[in-house]
């Protein structure tokens, strides 16, 4: 028989450990086979995970990128699919000029503030790096909006470098699942970098995102859709036994990928 938890003894278990006075875990909990299980099954369920973010090369990833925070990726690929077929260059987008960039991001969130940065972004490519998007993070945080999260999904998705921006749900997730707990993104970015198997870290990125968007959702974890119910460690977890081990169908990424 299916060893269910209620949902109340499992928030219990979590009441308790908080009223216990305990420190909060500050280690993972997780073996390296069991890392190696979660990120081979993962594998498994999402072989090409992608973002969803539309781009037609580096400079148009980074603009989209700074586009999104606070937006849909749905949102943003609207409004950039007719500027990035008129900009699709630093210089190009400067001949546009901030109006009427405004104009065409006027749909998404923060639109005057990104339309600004659009430009100083562009500006500061052609400055100092030739109109080329560079490829560290420590150039890539000097361009106007581009914070360390934007600049490890442009270092991953536009030029192929293992990193992992730690968004909303990979912060979530990390902490739920004592995976790598830590206050800050920052400290959970540093504990899954270690944690990962190299061989998953390229697209661990999206798998976590992913999963905490379709499965390990943030108000209720559907447990008994979760491939890894058997390994989780998490006190709200209500379920134990793994879900059926198929691959699933492309899955957009959704909001709120990166900032
Ligand atoms: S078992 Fe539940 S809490 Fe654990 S990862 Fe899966 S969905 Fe999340």
């Amino acid at each position: 028989m299916a060893n269910l938890k209620t949902k109340s003894s499992a928030q219990t278990a979590k009441k308790s450990n908080a009223t216990a006075g305990r420190k909060p875990a500050t280690k993972s909990l997780y073996s390296k086979a069991d890392l190696e299980e979660i990120f081979r099954r993962f594998s498994i369920q999402r072989p090409e995970p992608k973002g969803e973010l539309e781009h037609v090369n580096p400079f148009t990833l980074v603009v989209a990128v700074a586009l999104s925070a606070q937006a849909t990726d749905v949102g943003v690929n609207k409004a950039t699919r007719a500027l990035f077929a008129i900009a699709d260059t630093p210089q190009k987008m400067l001949d546009l000029g901030e109006d009427s960039i405004r104009e065409y991001i006027k749909t998404i969130g923060l639109y005057r503030n990104k339309a600004k940065n659009v430009v100083a972004l562009s500006e500061k490519l052609i400055a100092d790096f030739g109109g080329e998007v560079p490829r560290t993070r420590e150039e890539l945080v000097t361009l106007p909006g581009v914070g360390r999260k934007t600049a490890n999904v442009v270092l991953s998705m536009a030029f192929g470098q293992a990193t992992l921006a730690v968004d909303t749900h990979i912060f979530r997730i990390a902490n739920r699942l004592l995976l790598a707990p830590g206050k800050t993104p920052d400290e959970v970015e540093q504990r899954l970098l270690k944690l990962i198997p190299d061989q998953y870290l390229y697209h661990a990125h999206h798998w976590l995102i992913l999963h905490g968007r379709y499965c390990c959702k943030a108000r209720k974890p559907e447990c008994e859709r979760c491939v890894i119910a058997d390994l989780c460690r998490s006190p709200e977890k209500i379920w134990d036994i793994p879900a059926p081990l198929v691959e699933l169908p492309q899955q957009n990424i959704g909001a709120e990928t990166a900032g």
